[in-house]
């Protein structure tokens, strides 16, 4: 590879043709089967060469950003950290535990990347999940609501399974910094947690109730799940007007009967027996929304 001066517009360009580079090496090989698949995955590796433009303009940003917020800029140590079974590369990692009994729930993940930087004497890390369309919203009431887990288990999974300690060594310390989305089509990288509190040396209040609500939340709704509890619910009212799937839907079907028969779902946590979720309204058992 040709070696250039990494600075400034030099990084960014080098970074969209190493992008562009790579996912052409990727496609090389499954656009060779040829037929109607290799045509789609060429289709698909035109689509993905497009993003290398805006994730260099994306990179540089997140440099800035960190830099300003922690001192020093976040930079990737580690791409797909797993833990529990690995279906890819089958192999059987610990699993994150959470809950006891038979609500006792094992999960399992593959973290895309998790960055670090060191400032002042501290390590701080962050954890970052791409998405090729917008970020969802990670939040108290997204994960209260059971609706937005993905990055609170990442995080529970690094605290609990010391998955840094390849990365910073055994026994040595790292302080959560930020966790979030990064959008490639979109905005870049969005966090979910505020900052950190570098003299107590852990992650800010909000991300850690975050964790807290997580923590308790999870077990509950796999326990409902694993009672059969599949409410047909969506906090989008709208959604029905515009989904192309709106015909084969079952939201679609109860809506118009849901307040003549008084069975709505309110979006909530199961209760803390493990069953229904806060179902409300007469005559609606909980979670119940149809019979
Ligand atoms: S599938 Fe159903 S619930 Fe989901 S967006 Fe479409 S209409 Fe709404």
């Amino acid at each position: 590879m040709e070696e250039r001066e990494l600075d400034g517009d030099g990084i960014r360009e080098w970074i969209a043709d190493r992008f562009e580079e790579l996912v052409r090496e990727n496609f090389r090989s499954r656009i060779e089967v040829g037929g109607v698949i290799g045509t789609l995955r060429e289709i698909e590796r035109d689509f993905l060469e497009e993003w290398g433009g805006p994730y260099s303009r994306q990179a540089d940003v997140y440099e800035q950003i960190t830099r300003k917020q922690f001192g020093a800029p976040m930079r990737p140590v580690r791409f797909e950290l797993s833990f529990g079974y690995d279906r890819i590369r089958k192999v059987q990692n610990d699993p994150l535990i959470l809950g006891e009994g038979e609500s006792q729930v094992r999960l399992a993940g593959r973290i895309d990347r998790i960055d670090l930087c060191q400032s002042e004497g501290t390590r701080i890390y962050g954890v970052v999940d791409y998405k090729s369309g917008g970020t969802p919203k990670c939040n108290s009431t997204t994960v209260g609501t059971g609706r937005e887990l993905q990055l609170a288990v990442y995080a529970m999974a690094i605290e609990e399974l010391g998955l840094l300690n390849e990365v910073i060594g055994p026994g040595e310390e790292a302080v959560l910094g930020h966790v979030g989305y990064w959008s490639l089509r979109e905005d870049g990288f969005v966090s979910s947690a505020g900052s950190p509190d570098l003299v107590k040396k852990q992650a800010d209040e909000g991300w850690r109730e975050v964790i807290r609500t997580a923590r308790g939340v999870i077990p509950r709704l796999v326990l409902a799940m694993r009672r059969g509890e599949f409410p047909p619910f969506n906090t989008d009212k709208e959604c029905t007007s515009h989904c192309a799937y709106k015909t084969v839907c079952r939201v679609n079907q109860i809506r118009p009967l849901e307040e003549a028969l008084g069975k709505t779902w309110q979006p909530g946590p199961p209760d803390k027996e493990g069953g229904s979720s806060q179902g409300k309204g007469s005559g609606a058992k909980g979670g119940e929304v149809v019979e």
